[in-house]
């Protein structure tokens, strides 16, 4: 094991104690495993003015340069990869396998957002004038992220940030500080002091950031009540906002389906990572002619399914990251029984310590219902029976939230048609939550503002400016 554990801030290129701590606990066990600073807001002041101070040198670098330093980034996290993926597990609760492909997933979008390119458009280039726009930094960008894949999420900040020639102070979930805060330790030896500052706190840290003159723009990831909070704190700066909020996303299960083949891919789709994924499956249309064989074939499925600590190489599905999580699920769970809606499988408590639950299965509650209407982000799915194509349309983009959405057929040309007329910011045929740095995504509706990968992505963190050139003296 390289990682200590010492968990400092990063500000201005030094790593930082803070003054006081805040506790951070292993949800498979509830025992606190380590301490991370709890910011004042000083240190944010701090923090702020470091990533101002290093703003002008950074912009001035070249393209090439900071994504020379992205590259090192990279591959000082997959030099790390068994200490991350053990200390992500330990905060997070995912198992290793999954701690892992989140960790590769990190160096991955650090690496190969260095792919993309700042467009220049020439506007005119007549004998009278020269006219193009480019694309120039923000300034200082604040990153606040979540705590389902911490790692993940913040390099998804990182790389079009620091691309673009901004600095930023990021701040971690205080649920899941520790990979975060030794990335900034490994981030401290390759990028110039101030680029990348990384303080943590606890509840009162993000509104903090939000409200702080000193940020250009706040990327934020998170649910959608919060991002409202985000929204109003940052409109008297008129801050540039992201906000990748939560989502209640369908799939649509078309009757022509190989069921036994594809009821592990649907499965996963909800569960992996506990069903603490934005983009999982939330609600699942199973057309009339194959609803009962494939819901007996999910049930079939979870019972194999493995549940315990991370740690346990066996295990495939972990405890739930928090205690204000797992109380939201019990209580949803409750909301369905109270309902006398059919639980297929689980519903009950798991008696150990921990915020563990079982994979609980709901048979075709009422569309109105909160399990169905409500983002669970835990590991409850209701599957809903439907019969005809005008009927299921409506149902799915019948919501506040349009993130994801997916469709499973063999006729995949059908599948696409269809697919357009879904209100969800990504819609996959015959897979989910396939992301690439090289692609955009992001929510429709209330499901957030802008989006995150590709050039469109990459342009958030920047901003258009136009030069004109008179060639000729009027
Ligand atoms: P959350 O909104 O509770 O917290 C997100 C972050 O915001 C944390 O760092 C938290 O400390 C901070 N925060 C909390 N209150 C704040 C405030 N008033 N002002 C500023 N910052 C504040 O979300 P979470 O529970 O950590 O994450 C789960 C949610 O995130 C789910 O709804 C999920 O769908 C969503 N999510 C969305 C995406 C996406 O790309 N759209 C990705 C991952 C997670």
């Amino acid at each position: 094991m390289n990682f200590n554990d010492d968990y400092r801030m990063l500000i201005g290129g030094r790593l930082d104690k803070g003054r006081a701590r805040i506790d951070v606990i292993n949800p498979a066990t509830e025992v606190v495993i380590a301490t991370v600073p709890d910011a004042g807001q000083e240190d944010l002041d701090r923090a702020v003015s470091a990533a101002q101070q290093a703003f002008p040198g950074w912009a001035a670098t070249s393209i090439e340069a900071r994504k020379a330093k992205l590259i090192q980034l990279a591959e000082a996290i997959t030099a790390n990869l068994d200490d991350f993926k053990c200390l992500l597990t330990q905060e997070q609760g995912k198992p290793h396998a999954d701690a892992q492909r989140e960790i590769m997933g990190a160096g991955h979008w650090l690496k190969a957002s260095t792919a993309l390119e700042l467009p220049v458009t020439v506007n005119e280039d007549s004998d009278e004038r020269y006219s193009e726009t480019r694309h120039v930094p923000l300034g200082i960008v604040g990153a606040i992220a979540p705590w389902n894949f911490p790692m993940l999420m913040a390099m998804l900040k990182i790389a079009p940030a620091l691309l673009a020639g901004n600095t930023m102070v990021l701040k971690p979930s205080p649920f899941t500080p520790l990979c975060t805060v030794k990335f900034g330790e490994l981030a401290s030896k390759i990028l110039p002091p101030g680029v990348l500052n990384i303080i943590t706190g606890g509840d009162n840290l993000g509104p903090w950031m939000t409200k702080h003159s000193g940020f250009n723009k706040i990327s934020f990831t998170g649910s959608t009540q919060t991002g409202r909070s985000v929204m109003a704190s940052a409109a008297p700066t008129l801050k540039r906002l992201t906000l990748e909020l939560g989502g209640n996303d369908p799939a649509i299960i078309l009757p022509d389906v190989d069921v036994e083949k594809i009821a592990k891919d649907l499965f996963w789709a909800a569960f992996r990572n506990n069903g603490q994924v934005c983009l999982a499956i939330k609600r699942m249309y199973i057309h009339t002619d194959i609803y009962e064989p494939l819901r007996d074939a999910l049930v079939a499925y979870s019972r194999s399914v493995k549940i315990g600590d991370g740690a346990d190489q066996e295990t495939q599905i972990g405890p739930l990251n928090n205690k204000q999580q797992y109380d939201r699920v019990r209580e949803l769970i409750k909301d369905v029984k109270s309902t006398g809606a059919t639980i297929l499988t689980g519903g009950h408590d798991i008696e150990r310590p921990g915020y563990f639950l079982p994979v609980t299965i709901i048979d075709n509650p009422p569309e109105d219902s909160r399990i169905v209407q409500e983002e669970q982000f835990g590991p409850i799915l209701p599957l809903l029976r439907f019969n005809n194509i005008e009927d299921v349309v409506a149902r799915v983009n019948a919501s506040d939230y349009g993130l994801g959405a997916s469709i499973w057929s063999k006729d995949e040309a059908g599948a696409y048609q269809l697919a357009q007329r879904i209100s969800s910011g990504t819609v996959w045929v015959n897979e989910v939550q396939y992301l690439t740095p090289l692609s955009s995504f992001g929510g429709m509706k209330q499901s957030g503002i802008g989006v995150e990968g590709g050039v469109e992505g990459l342009l958030e963190y920047s901003q258009s400016q136009t030069l004109v050139c008179r060639k000729k003296p009027a």
